[in-house]
């Protein structure tokens, strides 16, 4: 469990790691109560994290998810030779359809070994990626 903000979506690791206050609105990362006859830090929320990094490379420790790890390059570079080809999308049925995704492997951007990660977050949190950290995991 990582201790976070109780006010914000904060999490007091990596960069806020030796904080003890929230870096965006000063809040306490611990509560103080009173067990027995002392008191005691409690962190005032916690968050379960799963880094996605292993997630995604034990995806490749076995042949069959390896090869399926490999679906959306096969399924996109169907897609990319009827539109090199001057044919069109007839049914937008997939992620793999999305313009974003094929303007960036038509531009070189989005090579066949890379692993696209989709993320929906709440329109009330702000991300600050570490991009260098992301791209190394
Ligand atoms: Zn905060």
């Amino acid at each position: 469990m990582t201790d976070m903000c109780y006010e914000s979506y904060i999490a007091f690791t990596g960069p806020f790691l030796e904080l003890c206050a929230c870096p965006e609105c000063s809040s306490a990362q611990y509560e103080t109560v009173t067990q027995g006859n002392k008191l005691v830090p409690i962190p005032q929320k916690q968050v379960l994290t799963i880094p996605v990094g292993p997630q995604i490379q034990a995806q490749f420790w076995s042949r069959e998810s390896a090869w399926n790890m490999g679906h959306r390059h096969q399924v996109m570079d169907a897609l990319l030779a009827r539109l090199c080809e001057g044919g069109s999308i007839d049914v937008y049925d997939d992620v793999y359809c999305s313009s974003t995704l094929l303007e960036a492997a038509m531009h070189g951007d989005l090579m066949p070994d890379n692993v696209v990660l989709i993320v929906t977050l709440p329109l009330n949190v702000s991300l600050d990626l570490d991009l260098e950290m992301a791209c190394n995991t």
